[in-house]
Parts: structure tokens; sequence; C-alpha cells
């Protein structure tokens, strides 16, 4: 095994737009294909045509090209060696291993029609059981293991529609390696004998993925921890195959938790609290309900991703922010925890704080001009629209935001004049010197040759201490004069980017606004 080439799958179903406990699955198969030089690929298990939702598919696709997790080989990356990798199309190839496991005893026909199944459903619940079609109850229903060789083969003949099931045996124990939860053990007479080909001939999962990961030569199959209970069946048919020593290792990663930690995070929490759990929108084609994605609400993919890398798994150390390519030296399963990962919201806004603080002012300032220009009704030509004016602005307001999107908003008062005054901050500081100490300022700063940050520092203490103010007691009314609020950017830097001209304007404007 350790001399094969390593190769991972991510192999979601089509059945909805994929959920970030998808994404992260996808992430640790990538991160651990990288880490070893080995190959990863997208394999679309589509198997179940009553689930399947157009456009789950595509969404899939951009998610990964999104989060920059890029298979190399499968559908919608080019496919490769293995095609198809779409299971819909891979259809005529199951039959013959259901049959070889019909042919070496392992499996039988079964004719128990939808309703049969759900009368004894039905019944079990009445009884306060749970149905089980398995070696304890397969030889009073309808099956092969029950009929006569000739009532099947007539059955068959006719044309009834069957399934085929796995034929599990009873009192065995069953072992799995798992890379995460070390040895599990299960005993056979607890694992039901799965269907593995249904009557319209499409295979299950259990034996579309067995097949697929055999003849794609996988060698680590990491899934999500809810695949587990079927795990024991997964063993029983690649035994019964013939492939146990080709059986890839199989690697259960640990479920997604609400943020209080009680049960499965999903879509429902998201709505509720706020946050998205799905990487892009999406929106239901049948119900039109739309659903929020990490992309639209302003995440850095690097700082969604780095944040899912930390769900579930840790680097064993204190550093937290970790490039992509960080993350695929770093990532082991040894780190991966066994218990669920709480996920947290804040914590997902404090990766992408983190990200913005590193991001380059230039490129933020080129991305967000046509925003401020259409938020502001600013023309191609003005000064604030210039690489330098925006840049500085993203400067100023970098600090104070987690998510770049926030910052027009934010800083709307770098890009239009106040329209109204914080009232708190006026009656608790405008005095009666206050008016001749802006009609002063408004002077001085018309006289000044220069209006850096510092000149300004300089201006307000050289007019408050002519005025016979402390300039501790103006401060805040002069920003409050600028911007109209009583927080908020680096105040002389403001001053400074918003240019003399534009400070004395702001400055007479207040004075004619504020009446006391
Ligand atoms: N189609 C399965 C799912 O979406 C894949 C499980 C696996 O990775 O084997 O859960």
């Amino acid at each position: 095994m350790n001399d094969k080439k390593i190769r991972v799958r991510f192999a979601p179903s089509p059945t909805g737009p994929l959920h970030m406990g998808g994404v992260r699955t996808a992430l640790y198969n990538y991160l651990f294909a990288k880490k070893h030089g080995g190959d990863f690929l997208l394999r679309i298990e589509d198997t179940d045509q009553g689930r399947f939702v157009p456009g789950a598919e595509e969404y899939i696709i951009e998610s990964l090209k999104w989060c920059g997790i890029q298979p190399n080989e499968g559908v919608g990356f080019g496919d490769g060696p293995h095609a198809p990798y779409r299971q819909s199309e891979r259809k005529p190839l199951y039959r013959q291993y259901a049959e070889q496991l019909i042919n070496s005893g392992h499996a039988y026909y079964a004719f128990d029609t939808a309703e049969e199944m759900e009368a004894l459903r039905k019944q079990a619940e009445a009884e306060k059981r749970t149905f089980s079609y398995d070696s304890f109850t397969r030889g009073q229903l309808k099956n092969s293991t029950a009929l006569s060789a000739e009532e099947t083969a007539q059955r068959i003949a006719n044309g009834e529609a069957h399934v085929i099931r796995l034929k599990v045996p009873q009192k065995e124990e069953i072992q799995i390696n798992d890379l995460i939860r070390g040895e599990v053990v299960f005993h056979s007479d607890l694992v039901d004998d799965k269907v593995l080909l249904k009557s319209d001939g499409m295979p299950t999962y259990h034996l579309a993925h067995i097949v697929d990961d055999y003849l794609m030569k996988i060698t680590h199959a990491v899934r999500g921890e809810e695949w587990l209970p079927s795990a024991p069946a997964h063993v029983l048919i690649y035994r019964y195959l013939g492939w146990e020593n080709e059986m890839p290792q199989y690697a259960h990663l640990p479920l997604l938790l609400k943020p209080d930690g009680n049960g499965k995070l999903s879509k429902r929490d998201g709505d509720r609290l706020g946050f998205p759990v799905f990487p892009l929108d999406w929106q239901d084609p049948s119900t039109g309900e739309k659903s929020a994605g990490y992309r639209e609400r302003g995440y850095y993919p690097q700082a969604f991703v780095n944040m899912l890398a930390f769900l579930g798994w840790n680097p064993g150390t204190e550093q937290e922010i970790f490039s992509i390519e960080e993350l695929c030296s770093a990532f082991s399963f040894e780190h991966i925890h066994k218990a669920g990962a709480k996920f947290d919201p804040e914590k997902a806004k404090w990766f992408n704080e983190q990200y913005l603080r590193h991001a380059s002012e230039q490129e933020i300032a080129a991305r967000l001009k046509s925003v401020v220009a259409n938020t502001f009704n600013i023309g191609a030509d003005d000064r604030r629209l210039s690489e330098n004016y925006l840049t500085q602005a993203v400067v100023l307001l970098k600090p104070r935001v987690q998510f770049e999107a926030e910052m027009p908003e934010k800083g709307n008062y770098l890009f239009m004049a106040p329209d109204q005054y914080d009232q708190q901050v006026i009656e608790k500081k405008w005095k009666e010197n206050s008016r001749s100490f802006f009609v002063a300022l408004a002077n001085a700063f018309s006289t000044s040759s220069t209006f850096t940050a510092s000149d300004v520092d300089t201006l307000v203490k050289e007019t408050a201490t002519t005025q016979n103010i402390k300039p501790g007691d103006i401060m805040q009314l002069f920003r409050v004069v600028l911007s109209g609020q009583g927080g908020g950017v680096d105040l002389t830097g403001m001053a400074s980017l918003l240019g003399k001209e534009e400070c004395v304007a702001r400055i007479e404007l207040a004075l004619k606004k504020i009446q006391n």
C-alpha cells in the first residue's frame, strides 16, 4: 500500500448546494493528496435520480474553484484516465459486480415491492421496533434466499422488478482500521442487507463507490462520519469481490456542530443565527428559496479555507493563519479530532479580518472603485476616485472593519459631507467658544501651504491654544464637524485625506447646521 501513489477523491451527490462540511471534506482530501504528491479527483455520485437537483453539480464545481481546491481529475476539471467520473454515465459497469456477488453466494435477488416494504416498516413502527432487512428477516421475505431457484428464475424471466441485496453473514466480527478513529469493530448481526443494485438498474452508493474506488485506484477514502455505520457492509463487499487487499484506508471525518455544540450544523442554524453554511449563494430551483454564501458575504476564499481547515483539525502549534500551501505541508490525519467540531461564526469573521489586514490596499481600492462611484454618485474625474485617494481611504478604514465590502458604508464620510451630526457629542462638547474656535481653525487651514496629518495636528493644537481651549476638549467635536460621527478612522489622517478645501467647506457647513 505504501509504495502506491496516493489517490483520493471527493465524491459529492448533486442533491443541493454543497454544505460547508462538504467543502471541508474536499479540502482535507486535497491537502492530503498535495502533501504526498498524490492525485485528488472529483467524482459526481448521482445514482439517486430522485434526489437530483439541477444546478447542484455546477455549484459544486464553482465552489471548489472559488476555494482553490483544484482536482486534477474529474467532472468539470478536464476528466482524466478514469473517465467518465459521473456515476450515472458509468451505469453499465456496475451490474456485473452485483451479479458476481450473486454467483459467489454473497448477494441475492429481492422482489419485495415498495408497498410491501412500507407495510413492513409501518408494522414494525406500530410494534415500536425498527424494521431491518437482514440475516434474521430475509428468510421470511420475497427473495432468492427464501424462494426456490425455479421461482426466482421464473420471476426474473417474467421481468419482475427486483433489487440485488448484499447477503450479510451472522456472527462475524468486522474490523475497520480507521485513520482517525483507529480500530473499530462491528458485529455482523447488526448490519443490514444493503441494496446494491436498484430496480432501475442503478447501483446504490454502497456498490457504486466501491466499484469506482477500486477501478479509480483510490488509496484513501476520506468521508463524513455519517458513513461509519455503513463501513462494515463496505468491508464485506470488498472482501466478497476479492478486493480486500485493494481496499482504501477509510478516514471518517468528525461532524460540524452547531455553535452551541448541540447537534449537526444545519442550514436552519445559518438562517437563524445569520451566518452562511454554504460557500456560494444558492437559490433552490424548485422553491426559489435563497441561501447565503460565504463568497457573496464578502469572505476571502483563503480565509474561508483557513477557517474550514481548523474545524476538526489543528497543526499542533499556536499558529492559526495558514496559506493553502502551508496547510498542505502541515496537514495530517493524526491531528484530526474524533469529536465533532463546533462552528464559531465569530471566529470565521476573525479569520477574514486577519486576511484583510494583510491584503494589498491598492488592490482593495481597485475593487471598491465602482462601488464607491455608484454609492456616492461620484463622477470618473473626481479626485475621490483616484487611486491615491481610494488607497488612503482603505489604509484608514482597514483597521476598523472585518470585510472590505463594509468600507464604503463605514467610511461614507470620506466620500461625502455629513448631513447630520452626532447630537450626543454636540450636546456634551459644544461650548460657547466652539464656534470661534472653528472659525479660527478654518482660517488657519486656508492659509496653510501643506496639509499632512501632522500639519493638521499642529494647526488644531495651535488654534486651540490661541483660543484658550485644551486640544483634548475639542478633538471629538472636530471629528463630528468633519464626519458627523463621534467615532471613526484616524482623525488627522482623515482630515489630511479630505484636503484643506473640503475641511474648510465642512467646517462652514457645520457652523451653519449646528445651532447651539
Ligand atoms: N456521495 C457520498 C456523499 O455525498 C460520498 C461519500 C464518500 O465520500 O464516499 O456523502
